[in-house]
C-alpha cells in the first residue's frame, strides 16, 4: 500500500501505539480522583500537557484538552462569542476548514456577523481585506495556519499584528500545520490555536486547545470540574496519553519528517510536472507546507483517477476528506478561482513520515498511465486557460 493521503489522517507512530496499549492494561484510574490509582493518572496527564505546552512554546495551564481539533474550533470561536455578548462578529478566511466554516454557517443563523476573507490564486488571504473588515463588533479572528487541501501557509504574525492594534483576539486552526512548520504561539502571537493528534501519528478523537492566560472565553462543554473547568467531561485517558506520545516523539525527530518529506514530495511534484501533460499545481509554490501536493488532472473526473489508483493500491484524495461524497466543489478550489470543472479534477496527494522512495516510484510509474488512459475513454474537452 502507498498512503498519500496524510492530511486526512496518519498512521500512528508504533511508539504512541505501544504507550497506549500499555497505558490500557496497566492504568483505569479516574484523574479526578484522591487516591493513588487515580493520582497517578492524574500525572500522566499532566506530563502528556507539559509535553504540548513545550512544543507551542506555551505554558501548562494554557492546554485544554478536547475530543478533537473540531471540538477545539468549536470551543475557540463560540467561547469567545459567549464570553464577549456585547460584540457580535467573526472574521474567518474563505479556505477554512469545515470546522471553522460550519461552525460559522451555525453562527450565521444564530445572528451573528461573520466576514469572509478573500484568497489570491494561491490561497493566501487579502491581508488589506482584514484590516477592512474589523469593526468595533468584532469579537474574533480565526485564520487557519496552514490550508489542508492546497498547503497554503496563512500570514499568521502580520494577521496578529493587525488584530493587536485594534484589540481583538486572534485563533489560529494549526491542526494541519502543527509538526510541520513552526507553531510558537509567542512567535505567532496567538491567543488561541488547535491542533489535533491523529494528525501528527496519534490516535483519533483527541485535540487540544491553546488559549492564552487571561483570554476571556468560556466552555463549549459543561459539568464537572476537569480542565480547569473549561472542557468537562472525564477525560480521555488513553487518548490524551497517545497524543503526548505523538508530540514526543515529533521532538525527537525533530527536522528529519521535514527534509524527507519534503524531498519526496519534490520529486513527486518534479514527476508529475514533466511526465503528464495538461496538470495544473494548485496553491503556493513556497509558502506551503511541502507535503501537501494538488494537482488538476485537466478533463478527467477526480473520483475516476483516485479509483483507478486505489486498484494499485494507491491512496489519495480528491481534496477535503469531510467534503467527500459532497455534491458541490470545494470551497478551497473554488475560493482560488477553479472553475467548477477544473476543481472536479483535482487530487491531492499528501505525504507523511512512514512515506518512502518506493513509493513515489511507484507512483510516477502508474500515474502517467492512468491518466492517460482515462484520458482516451472519457475524451472530454475543456478549455485550458487557468
Ligand atoms: C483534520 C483537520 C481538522 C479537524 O480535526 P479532527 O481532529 O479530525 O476533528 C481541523 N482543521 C484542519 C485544518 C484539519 O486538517
Amino acid at each position: 500500500m502507498v498512503y498519500l493521503d496524510n492530511n486526512a489522517t496518519t498512521p500512528v507512530d508504533p511508539a504512541v501505539a505501544e504507550k497506549m496499549s500499555n497505558f490500557l492494561k496497566e492504568h483505569f484510574g479516574n484523574p479526578s480522583t484522591l487516591y493513588p490509582i487515580g493520582r497517578q493518572v492524574k500525572e500522566m496527564i499532566t506530563e502528556a500537557r507539559e509535553m504540548v505546552a513545550k512544543a507551542l512554546g506555551a505554558g501548562r495551564t494554557e492546554i485544554v484538552f478536547t475530543g478533537s481539533g473540531t471540538e477545539a474550533d468549536n470551543f475557540a470561536i463560540r467561547g469567545v462569542l459567549d464570553a464577549f455578548p456585547e460584540k457580535n462578529e467573526v472574521i474567518i478566511s474563505a479556505i477554512e476548514h469545515p470546522a471553522i466554516i460550519e461552525t460559522a454557517h451555525y453562527l450565521e443563523k444564530k445572528g451573528v456577523k461573520i466576514t469572509y476573507i478573500p484568497v489570491d490564486k494561491y490561497g493566501t488571504i487579502y491581508l488589506d481585506f482584514l484590516k477592512d473588515a474589523i469593526t468595533p463588533q468584532t469579537a474574533l479572528i480565526s485564520i487557519m495556519q496552514a490550508n489542508n487541501e492546497i498547503g497554503t501557509i496563512q500570514p499568521i504574525e502580520e494577521v496578529c499584528k493587525v488584530a493587536k492594534a485594534r484589540g481583538i483576539l486572534v485563533h489560529t486552526d494549526a491542526v494541519q500545520s502543527f509538526g510541520k512548520i513552526d507553531v510558537s504561539v509567542n512567535k505567532l502571537g496567538v491567543d488561541l490555536l488547535s491542533i489535533s493528534a491523529h494528525k501528527i501519528y496519534g490516535p483519533k478523537g483527541v485535540g487540544a486547545l491553546y488559549i492564552r492566560k487571561g483570554t476571556n472565553i468560556w466552555p463549549l462543554i459543561y459539568g464537572g470540574h476537569q480542565e480547569r473547568e473549561m472542557r468537562a467531561g472525564t477525560e480521555n485517558t488513553v487518548g490524551i496519553i497517545g497524543l503526548g506520545e505523538a508530540v514526543r516523539v515529533l521532538r525527537e525527530r525533530g527536522d528529519r519528517d521535514k527534509k524527507q518529506v519534503e524531498r519526496l514530495a519534490e520529486k513527486l511534484k518534479k514527476g508529475i510536472e514533466d511526465n503528464i501533460p495538461r496538470v495544473k499545481f494548485n496553491g503556493h509554490e513556497k509558502n506551503r507546507i511541502k507535503g501537501t501536493l494538488n494537482f488538476a488532472f485537466l478533463g478527467l473526473e477526480a473520483e475516476a483517477v483516485l479509483l483507478a489508483l486505489a486498484t494499485k493500491g494507491i491512496y489519495v484524495s480528491t481534496g477535503s476528506a469531510c467534503s467527500e461524497g459532497a455534491e458541490d466543489v470545494s470551497h478551497v478550489l473554488s475560493a482560488i478561482g477553479l472553475k467548477p470543472e477544473v476543481a472536479r479534477s483535482c487530487i491531492r496527494m499528501s505525504l507523511g513520515r512512514f512515506n518512502t522512495e518506493e513509493d513515489i516510484d511507484l507512483v510516477l510509474k502508474e500515474l502517467p498511465e492512468i491518466v492517460e488512459k482515462l484520458r482516451e475513454i472519457s475524451g472530454l474537452e475543456i478549455d485550458e486557460e487557468d
